[in-house]
């Protein structure tokens, strides 16, 4: 295979970008050069669990062989912009990409570990109306290199990155409207020789495009988490123009017939906005409309931000709610957003650089 014909070749630059493909797409690639297929595997570890960008670095490859794919290929790399702490542990990492735009991802701390959530997209056109991401429009979908290269960027540039156990997909951008690149991009962090995250690692957010999560399932057997935020239609029309196209209904059979091995669960995030969707009717009702999908509960109070017209209900309101889904039998748990103080927190990802920053 020519190293033209692999997938998802990019626009920047002449040369195909071996960071956009897959193992199988590299053996190929090697193949056509008559190499060795295992060669493919040394380049994958050098680009993602090495972090090398330049051909010269790949110690293990002769001279001639690296000149010879150096002439067909080339490596991509996000630059880090900035990172920046939250008082609460999150940090958040600004990117810049080849065409000067920037995307985010966020370290956000568990117990033992750190969770990191990547974007898809350079800004969202899902036009979710409590989402500060989706207020800044859409420039473009992200490559698989740009997704794949957040997580081997934060490993080899914070003191957490090491300890990254969990991918969550659910910072800028609809992963399922960048379908293609996304899988594509699931496909190499997955594998055992790219950053080698395991597939029940990895958990693909959605707001609900339900003819793609029918196809995530049989792709790929990542975990889904689906942002629902409301239990009724006419509720779900005003916060998440997405349900006009797909309502609730045809978004839970999607989720009730989505493939999972026995005991894995579907997670629903469902932001808390005071007067909105946070009465006990609403619990009662989503407890009701759920019934027999293997799911959880990700219960986020709203975060106000300068402008925002929503507000954050009162814990007595939140605590409610909550307990009306556990009453139900279902695992419910309140997460209050990190990282707010920096503008981390779920929702709020912009990716801008300052106007008082030199961009160029
Ligand atoms: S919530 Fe997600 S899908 Fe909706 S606008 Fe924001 S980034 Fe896009």
């Amino acid at each position: 295979m020519k190293p033209s014909e692999v997938l998802c070749v990019d626009t920047t630059s002449d040369k195909p970008d071996l960071k956009n493909m897959t193992l199988d797409e590299i053996e190929s690639f090697i193949a056509g050069l008559g190499k060795q297929k295992y060669r493919a595997q040394q380049i994958m570890k050098w680009m993602h669990q090495a972090g090398v960008t330049s051909f010269d670095e790949m110690s293990n490859l002769s001279k001639t062989f690296r000149a010879e794919i150096e002439s067909q290929v080339r490596i991509s790399s996000l630059i880090i912009e900035k990172i920046q702490a939250s008082r609460d542990g999150t940090k958040k990492i600004l990117f810049r990409l080849e065409d000067n735009n920037c995307i985010e991802s966020v370290l956000i701390r568990e117990k033992n570990h750190w969770t990191l959530c990547m974007s898809t997209q350079v800004g969202c056109q899902m036009g979710c109306r409590f989402c500060l991401t989706g207020k800044g429009g859409f420039t473009r979908n992200l490559l698989p290199s740009e997704i794949v290269d957040q997580i081997t960027m934060a490993r080899f540039n914070t003191p957490e990155g090491d300890n990254i156990k969990n991918i969550v997909m659910m910072g800028m951008g609809e992963p399922l409207a960048n379908y293609k690149n996304t899988v594509q991009a699931i496909k190499i962090i997955t594998n055992d020789y790219g950053p080698a995250v395991s597939p029940r690692k990895v958990t693909v957010s959605t707001c609900g495009i339900v003819p793609m999560i029918e196809h995530l399932g049989n792709d790929t057997p990542v975990n889904l988490a689906v942002s629902l935020n409301a239990s009724d239609n006419e509720t779900r029309n005003m916060l998440m123009p997405i349900n006009r196209i797909y309502p609730i209904e045809s978004l839970i059979e999607a989720c009730r017939t989505f493939p999972m091995p026995r005991r894995r669960r579907i997670t629903f995030e469902y932001i808390l906005i005071a007067g909105v969707n946070d009465s006990p009717n609403d619990a009662e009702r989503l407890a009701r409309i759920m019934k027999g999908v293997p799911c959880k509960f990700n219960l986020i109070p709203f975060n106000e931000y300068p402008e925002s017209e929503f507000t954050t209900p009162g814990d007595e309101r939140i605590d409610a709610f909550q307990n009306v889904l556990i009453k139900h039998r279902y695992t419910a748990v309140t997460r209050k957003s990190k990282g707010r103080d920096i503008l981390a927190a779920c929702g709020q990802l912009r990716g801008q650089v300052e106007k008082h920053e030199n961009v160029s």
